[in-house]
């Protein structure tokens, strides 16, 4: 069979792709490229070679032997035929067939590989990434490329679908307003002058609305100097998004209809709309603004039930709580050690109520009781008003916080994913908008409120008169993609009006100079007929690695860095020659110690 060359399998130097191989192609004649898998000598007469390549293994038989190794890179001409009777291999899509009467040329040798190229190999991080090359032959990796091609041509489809147009905006760029900090390029030809590398196309996306682009689009490569986690990496991708004329439904409609085009594709099945939260709903029921819809124990509000409570521990402001079902036969050490957590995260001290069966009670239905050393200090009323305000059953650890109410809200919202979440990773996915964000998220130093998205996002229109008087209640129009716990991306209507901006300079501290000198060539634009406009950006890593089923988005990123932000294989980053410094204009300050 010869394959004509458009064919996806066949090139000039092979006819078929090891993993296609099947029953239906007894009797073919192939040529196949690829890596030797394993090798096993049946005496002088016949050797087996397990070739793989993208698609697959396939057995090759060899009549002879062979002089290949693990990982060679050979082309093997031979006859599909079924295998022996009582030999199939069920783990193998190709495992009812092997290629008989192989020839096999070696195209090139290869060094023993530094790990075993399986998925069920455990190798350590670093000498994964040092031998990216050799990592990536890996079945899941290889998997994990292919599926964030699927995701990026569903996103490039949909967006061209609703009239976005791709639009590739510079790298080398000025700051930008997304407050993480820059990677700095400094200028050869400009001495002691600096480019910095886009923590996001925010402005550029703004200009090109100012241009009357109308809708823009771009798989773009963001870079945030700021220390990497398991779903945050030096540069990352974001499907990035802007549209004129536009406001914050028809970006959620966007965006939606983006994603969930890129969930069918890689699921095969389309979910259903995504719900939305507003802001104050998602921290007062999950205690985070990025809820994890996949399981309950919601936020329990008891502060009516300890109003005027002679309980010390819990005269705050706010008391709230979660059930833990089935967490009563937690150890005392291990109670103590989500206490300490509970510190950990700013709260003073947490209260634990293990739910019995009161013994006393006995019969079909016992009352229940509660195990804890606070026990005793309740009314008999609190002690039922919590019993019935949580719900919780025999067997349950009710666990309580009381203080100032963002922060009782946020320390059980992250006990609660630590307690009770699941990987990220594992389904079923449940997408939510969180929408209406605080303007401004807490203060800073010099007692100005930080913006919680940037500083061009527009406020509610029903909060702006108290943009002065009471920055703290002011909403904004900005919105979040949340799914399964982690962020997918935010965006917002920005401000397209100069006296809305200046007003929000103003109560974020920013002089008319200083605004002049950061976001002048902005400012300056939207004075020449700047639309209304709002937009976008989904994180890509984030999303395909949540569709892979992984924890950590460098298992969808082909060369990530590693934790401390250094590449294994290249050894960047290296320290420059004298030669390359001069040339900047640069010159190194010996570090202390
Ligand atoms: N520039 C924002 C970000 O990268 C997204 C947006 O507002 O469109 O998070």
């Amino acid at each position: 069979m010869t394959a004509s060359p458009s064919s996806t399998e066949a090139t000039s130097m092979r006819t078929r792709l090891c993993g296609s191989l099947r029953v239906e192609d007894v009797g073919a004649a192939v040529t196949l490229c690829g890596w030797v898998a394993k090798r096993r000598d049946h005496g002088e007469h016949l050797a087996f070679v397990d070739l793989r390549d993208h698609t697959g293994i396939v057995q090759c038989v060899v009549p002879g032997t062979v002089d290949v190794r693990s990982e060679y890179v050979i082309a093997v001409e031979g006859v599909v035929r079924p295998r022996p009777d009582g030999t199939a291999n069920a783990e193998l899509p190709t495992g009812e067939v092997e290629v008989g009467e192989c020839v096999v040329t070696v195209l090139n040798p290869a060094e023993p590989p530094p790990f075993a190229v399986a998925d069920r190999v455990e190798v350590d991080e670093v000498v994964r990434l040092k031998h990216r090359f050799v990592d990536l032959r890996r079945p899941s990796m290889q998997a994990n490329l292919r599926l964030r091609a699927t995701v990026n041509r569903a996103l490039r489809a949909a967006m061209d679908r609703q009239g976005f147009v791709e639009v590739e905006t510079p790298l080398l760029w000025a700051p930008t307003p997304e407050g993480a900090r820059e990677f700095t390029v400094p200028s050869r030809l400009s001495p002691g002058a600096c480019y910095v590398l886009p923590q996001s196309p925010q402005l550029a996306k703004q200009l090109l609305m100012v241009a009357g682009v109308d809708r823009y689009f771009q798989i773009a490569r963001c870079l945030r100097d700021e220390d990497l986690r398991a779903d945050r990496q030096f540069e990352f991708s974001q499907l990035d998004l802007e549209a004129s004329f536009a406001g914050q439904e028809d970006v959620l409609e966007f965006v939606s209809e983006a994603v969930l085009d890129a969930a069918e594709a890689v699921t095969g099945v389309r979910p259903t709309d995504i719900p939305r939260m507003t802001w104050a709903e998602a921290l007062d029921r999950y205690g985070t603004d990025k809820p994890d819809l996949r399981f309950g124990m919601e936020l329990i509000d008891l502060t009516a039930v300890f109003e005027g409570t002679g309980v010390k521990a819990f005269g705050a402001a706010s008391v709230k709580a979660i059930v833990l079902q089935d967490g009563a036969g937690l150890s005392r050490s291990r109670l103590d050690g989500i206490t300490d957590r509970a510190k950990q995260l700013g709260a003073k001290g947490l209260a634990w109520f293990r739910v019995t069966a009161d013994p006393g009670t006995g019969g079909d239905d016992p009352a229940l009781a509660l195990d804890s050393p606070l026990d005793r200090f309740l009314s008999d009323q609190e002690r039922a008003g919590l019993l019935s305000a949580t719900g919780a059953s025999a067997g349950d650890l009710v666990l309580v916080v009381a203080d100032e109410y963002r922060l009782a809200c946020t320390v059980l919202g992250q006990l609660r994913v630590e307690l009770g979440g699941r990987p990220v990773g594992e389904g079923p996915y449940r997408y939510v908008w969180v929408v209406d964000f605080p303007m401004f998220d807490g203060f800073d130093e010099a007692g100005n409120p930080v913006p919680a998205h940037h500083p061009f996002t527009m406020p509610h229109p029903e909060d702006l008169d108290r943009l002065e008087s009471d920055p703290a209640s002011v909403r904004s129009q900005a919105y979040d993609l949340v799914l399964n716990g982690w962020e997918l991306g935010s965006g917002s209507v920005r401000i397209h009006r100069a006296d809305i901006q200046s007003r929000v300079f103003s109560v974020l501290g920013i002089g008319e100079e200083e605004a002049q000198a950061r976001f002048g060539f902005l400012l300056g634009a939207f004075r020449f007929g700047a639309p209304p406009h709002a937009g976008f950006a989904v994180g890509l890593d984030r999303l395909v690695a949540i569709f892979a089923g992984e924890d950590n988005i460098r298992e969808v990123i082909a060369f990530p860095k590693t934790q401390s932000g250094a590449d294994p294989m290249t050894g960047a980053p290296k320290p420059l020659a004298p030669g390359v410094l001069a040339g900047l204009g640069l010159q190194l300050i010996p570090s202390k110690g």
